[in-house]
């Protein structure tokens, strides 16, 4: 298992494209976090750092998340650890042209990882995308979903119905999550 932390960055939280509502999950990936470092749960942040031409700023958000600005580090109060990963990401998925598979691969002494649990920004779109990826990879799925947030309840209540009808999502709290990490 690992856990993958998707775009916690300043522009999503409190910048360029703040969603207020998102600031809801911020404890509750603390303790997701947190939980996975004490239970040797590898923690991985996979972030947009976008180069200004990248399709999805020039077409479609504008600029955000601009790779080495403020904008494109994780919020301070989910700062990655020192045994933490960090895999940036140039689009929606975490997958998509990134070291993000042969990481997961590499990890627990090179047996790899089976399930990534995700968290993080946005519930229908970056986590979404980064669940498909996973899904075609062979990964299992778990969402958290008071971990995860979108813009509105509706994008959010309809990303995790997806999620789970599609790619065989389990949706399940933070707290079941982390009773999940004790277990062999
Ligand atoms: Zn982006």
């Amino acid at each position: 298992m690992a856990v993958v932390v998707i775009d916690m960055l300043n522009d999503f939280v409190t910048g360029k494209l703040e969603v207020k509502r998102t600031k809801r999950i911020i404890p509750n990936l603390q303790r997701l976090v947190e939980a996975a470092r004490e239970n040797g749960v590898p923690v991985v942040y996979s972030n947009d750092a976008h180069y200004p031409q990248d399709v999805e700023v020039a077409r479609k958000w504008g600029n955000h998340a601009i790779k080495g600005t403020e904008g494109a580090e994780v919020i301070p109060e989910l700062e990655p650890a020192k045994e933490d990963y960090v895999v940036e990401k140039r689009t929606y998925s975490g997958f998509f042209e990134t070291g993000l598979d042969s990481l997961l691969r590499s990890l627990h002494r090179g047996e790899g990882v089976k399930t990534v649990v995700l968290g993080g920004l946005h519930t229908h779109m970056c986590v979404r995308h980064t669940a498909a990826d996973a899904f075609f990879r062979g990964y299992g799925i778990i969402v958290a979903e008071d971990g995860v947030e979108a813009f509105t309840r509706k994008d959010h209540e309809e990303g995790l119905k997806y999620l789970e009808n599609v790619y065989n999502a389990k949706i399940m709290t933070v707290d079941e999550i982390i009773k999940e990490f004790g277990k062999p």
